[in-house]
């Protein structure tokens, strides 16, 4: 089957700047996709390539069959796009602003349907400025779902989110994601790719350096396990592939082990590896 989008040997610069370098990349139908990477890997001008609003230097790029950068409106109509700023419609209601957005598509979801959907439906009558972060970039995700998009853009959804709201919102792209959307999205929370997403792709200085499944990602660093205890006033830290053997061994007298841990590297560590940080 033809993938979602399909990117190789994607290029452009910005004067003497190569912000994205000969990148390769597919994206299932119905797959959660993150995009990973430090402040300036080439994260946003790779998306903004895919969207169709940015040109590229080089590459062929192919998104839900077509290169964005010529195609029409029957497209743009079966793409979400959520961006990092929300836009204000301070003065009206959550309901108001619903209803404004869906009588400019012909096959748009039903106003109370979408607030239902997103979790808004209980504050439908309040204004939007009055809405909290979260609340906001719910209304946000309503917007542009609001289309039933069948592959959806999302530029860094969580940011400024309490655990709770963020919580939440991974439920919503869930549901969205059960519901056959394909979603690509940006983030700076490691937990966030790790939880959400099926394959990550991780971008530094505008190369591709590894794309995998969270678990698989994380695997690539080091299976090691760190066992960590006190004795007195003193912390043992030992790396091993067989932690219940270190801790029969060390607690063979019988003695109990204080402060027991034992860890196993996480995405945050393969991306950091990845992306020469450790
Ligand atoms: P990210 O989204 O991963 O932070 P960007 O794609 O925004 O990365 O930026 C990649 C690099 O390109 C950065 O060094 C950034 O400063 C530069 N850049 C981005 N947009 C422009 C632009 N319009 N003009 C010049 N340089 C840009």
């Amino acid at each position: 089957m033809t993938p979602a989008i399909s990117v190789r040997g994607l290029s452009k610069s910005y004067g003497h700047l190569h912000a994205v370098r000969d990148l390769d990349l597919d994206v299932g139908y119905g797959e959660i996709f993150a995009i990973l990477g430090p402040n300036g890997a080439g994260k946003s001008t790779t998306i903004e390539i895919l969207e169709g609003h940015r040109r590229r230097d080089a590459g062929q790029v192919r998104v839900l069959g077509e290169d964005p950068g010529t195609a029409g409106r029957s497209w743009r109509a079966k793409i979400g796009i959520v961006l990092q700023e929300t836009s204000d419609f301070g003065m009206l209601t959550v309901l108001e602003t619903a209803r404004m957005f869906a009588k400019c598509y012909g096959q748009a979801r039903g106003p109370e349907e979408l607030l239902e959907l997103v979790g808004l439906a209980t504050s439908s009558g309040s204004r939007v400025r009055t809405l909290s972060g979260g609340q906001r970039r719910r209304l946000d995700v309503a917007l542009g779902i609001i289309a039933r998009p069948e592959l959806l853009f999302l530029d860094e959804p969580t940011t400024g989110f309490d655990p709770e709201a963020r919580r939440q919102f991974w439920d919503l792209i869930r549901v969205l994601a059960d519901d056959g959307t394909t979603i690509l999205l940006t983030t700076h929370y490691l937990e966030e790719a790790a939880a959400l997403a099926d394959r990550v792709a991780v971008i530094a200085a505008g190369r591709l350096a590894a794309v995998d499944s969270p678990a698989r990602l994380t695997a690539y660093v080091n299976t090691a396990a760190t066992v960590r205890w006190m004795e007195g006033d003193q912390l043992h830290v030992e790396q091993t592939d067989r932690p219940t053997e270190l801790i029969r061994q060390r607690s063979a007298n019988g003695a109990e082990l204080a402060a027991l841990t034992v860890t196993r590297p996480t995405l945050e560590d393969a991306y950091l590896r990845l992306v020469g940080l450790a």
